[in-house]
């Protein structure tokens, strides 16, 4: 299950940010992830489930937008909806369109919570 790796790297750097504005904890996270990564989201939630424990996002309300899959022919330049990597252009029928949208996987924001001071 690789979607946990990913999760870990994500922590990370949510978690260095987080240290970074001198947060005490991450209280909301909301990531964009493209539908043509490799991301199943049913395991992605389970295992973000196990990645969080003991982390500053423990508590933390995970907020996922799943990116729908675009691509440009390179052929005739035509923009259109990837369902799949290698999802055929509608307009001339080639195979290798230039994902433009779909793959990323990518913080859009955190928020945090400040530490309490006494
Ligand atoms: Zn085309």
């Amino acid at each position: 299950m690789h979607e946990l790796s990913i999760i870990l790297n994500i922590i990370e750097i949510a978690e260095q940010e987080a240290k970074n504005a001198g947060a005490a904890s991450i209280s909301c996270i909301e990531l964009d992830i493209g539908s043509l990564s490799t991301i199943e989201p049913a395991a992605f939630d389970f295992a973000w489930k196990q990645g969080v424990r003991n982390s500053m996002l423990e508590q933390a309300k995970l907020v996922t937008n799943y990116i729908p899959g675009r691509g440009r022919c390179n052929y005739c330049q035509t923009v259109f909806k990837l369902k799949a990597l290698y999802d055929p252009c509608p307009q001339c029928g080639e195979f290798l369109a230039e994902v433009i949208e779909g793959k990323e996987l990518k913080i859009k924001s955190i928020r945090i919570e400040e530490k309490q001071t006494t």
